[in-house]
């Protein structure tokens, strides 16, 4: 059978994947399949086979995942290789309908590597224009390591602001949760939001319920990468749903990174036992992304896939992908915008 006449079918699950949506956590890092990195390498020099990267990739638990990550951001080391990944990472989500994404730079790990962020990220921009006009729309999110401390933060914070009217919304911060306190980022982060920037944090990944209230009261995060752990307690699931913060869910990376099994205090954890279910019908708001696709061999409408394997149903589906788009930093009116396009074509679709 051809691809063409896989989808050909007007099976609901082929006319979901015709929707247009929208993706708020996607590391640019994370989409490098093993190809692109095995052309980067090459261009540096270096042999790589694909198995090797794969090899790389297929990490079962948070520490290795870093390690991973770690050696793959190696291999980025002037604009011109951020351009190959940002052309790759464009091409897979109009492939998927993704029409408007905020993707994350690792600009705290450009600045340890004593790279020019401006010049990668402008390269980067340059790179994407010609999918924008083809209908992705992309805004920026620069992304502090937590474990380097809050003066490699606050730089990071620095160089957002600077880039600001370039296309960084937000300012984030991942990496490693567990190895130093909001407290010590309150300036960096109210320093980015007096600046004009959203505030986002990863929190509840690896680290407790007190990391994503933390987060919110302290940092106030207006978006929360991950944020599992809330579902071990009741008044953080409360409190989310009360303020609208939404949970940037990540199913698969979940699984692939040790973090759902951690929290469950278990060696493996399954789909089954991802706290997803319990998030939306407690109301809170949840988009559903890949966090770094290529590493965990994932895709965004794979993971849609997953969630009727959860126990969704297809209204409550539609309703996540919808809500990715009032998740999204963007001006109400861009934002109404694309909400009215996905209902015109759900329509279409037969999919109300
Ligand atoms: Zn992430």
């Amino acid at each position: 059978m051809s691809s063409s006449q896989l989808f050909s079918g007007d099976s609901w699950a082929a006319r979901f994947r015709a929707l247009p949506k929208a993706e708020l956590h996607v590391h640019l890092e994370g989409t490098m399949e093993p190809a692109t990195v095995v052309a980067l390498a090459k261009n540096q020099g270096e042999t790589l086979d694909e198995s090797t990267v794969a090899t790389r990739y297929a990490t079962r638990d948070f520490n290795a995942f870093l390690e991973a990550y770690k050696w793959v951001t190696s291999y980025l080391r002037a604009p011109a290789d951020y351009v190959l990944v940002a052309r790759r990472m464009s091409e897979q989500m109009l492939a998927q309908n993704v029409v408007y994404a905020e993707v994350t730079l690792s600009a705290g790990v450009m600045l340890l590597r004593k790279q020019d962020v401006e010049a990668n990220f402008c390269a980067i921009r340059e790179a994407v224009a010609p999918y924008e006009s083809r209908g992705l729309h992309l805004q920026w999110i620069f992304d502090a390591v937590r474990q380097f401390g809050a003066a490699a933060a606050r730089e990071v914070a620095r160089c957002a602001v600077k880039l600001r009217d370039a296309g960084v919304v937000a300012f984030g911060m991942g990496g490693d949760e567990l190895a130093r306190p909001a407290s010590e980022f309150r300036k960096v982060y109210d320093y980015a939001a007096a600046n004009g920037l959203r505030r986002l944090v990863h929190a509840g990944e690896i680290g407790g319920p007190d990391s994503v209230r933390h987060a919110v009261e302290i940092l106030r995060a207006e978006r929360i990468g991950h944020g599992i752990a809330a579902a071990a307690d009741p008044n953080l699931m409360a409190l989310l749903a009360e303020r609208f913060i939404g949970l940037e869910i990540c199913p698969t990376s979940n699984l692939r990174t040790g973090a759902l099994a951690q929290h469950l205090g278990r060696a493996n954890a399954s789909l089954s036992d991802h706290p997803l279910p319990r998030f939306f019908h407690a109301g809170i708001p949840l988009s559903v992304s890949t966090d770094d696709p290529a590493m965990f061999g994932t895709s965004l409408a794979s993971e849609f896939d997953l969630l009727e394997q959860m126990g969704l149903g297809k209204q409550q589906i539609m309703s996540i992908a919808e809500g990715a788009f009032h998740g999204a930093f963007l001006p109400a009116s861009e934002q109404s915008a694309f909400f009215e396009a996905f209902r015109a074509k759900a329509e279409a679709l037969s999919l109300l």
